[in-house]
């Protein structure tokens, strides 16, 4: 029988934190659903990209890890306003999974008050490898932010303005 984790994060962007915590995950589990939570957010200062962006980004970075595209699943959820039962809403949205990953002590706590293991992964240099770092690099237009992420998410980024888009969010209204 294949074993599934689940990790969810907002991915604003996928970032080397978050490559260290997948290819972990991997030992753990045939499986990884990646969820792109947040899935509603999008053109705000804390979630600059829409969730079709994350999702690519994603897969970019997962090839150009050289990971095997097979064992993923990359699906965008919506949050919902009830906590109590957003594990049920996993459930009911998501393939059948054994086992959580997170070291966010909200999600961490959901997951087990509904009996799952979760599998609290190393910190890998958390003070670098920040979505809320990066995208403060971005907003000083500082392009040490691109050795945060993979070569084509970089380039993704600069296709679609990213930092332009996080610029002009700081300055808008
Ligand atoms: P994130 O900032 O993208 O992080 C995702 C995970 O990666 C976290 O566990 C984070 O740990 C870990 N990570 C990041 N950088 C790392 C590093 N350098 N080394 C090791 N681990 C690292 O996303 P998040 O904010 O945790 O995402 C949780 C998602 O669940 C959100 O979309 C939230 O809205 C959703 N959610 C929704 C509901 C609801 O709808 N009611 C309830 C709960 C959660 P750290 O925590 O240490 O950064």
């Amino acid at each position: 029988m294949t074993s599934r984790c689940v990790y969810v994060g907002r991915f604003q962007p996928p970032h080397c934190g978050h490559l260290h915590v997948i290819k972990w995950a991997l030992q753990y589990c045939d499986e990884l659903i990646i969820v792109v939570g947040s899935a509603q957010e999008s053109y705000t200062l804390k979630n600059p990209f829409t969730a079709g962006e994350r999702l690519e980004m994603l897969r970019l970075a997962l090839a150009d890890e050289g990971l095997d595209i097979s064992r993923f699943w990359l699906i965008p959820l919506q949050d919902i306003a009830m906590n109590s039962v957003w594990v049920r809403y996993l459930e009911v949205n998501l393939p059948k999974f054994d086992k959580a990953v997170s070291r966010n002590p909200l999600v961490v706590k959901l997951f087990q008050d509904y009996g799952y293991e979760v599998l609290v992964p190393p910190a890998y240099k958390r003070e670098v490898c920040s979505g809320t770092r990066i995208r403060q690099l971005m907003l000083s237009n500082d392009s040490r932010w691109e050795k945060l992420v993979t070569p084509s998410v970089a380039k993704y980024i600069k296709q679609i303005g990213g930092v332009e888009r996080i610029i002009l969010l700081a300055h808008g209204d």
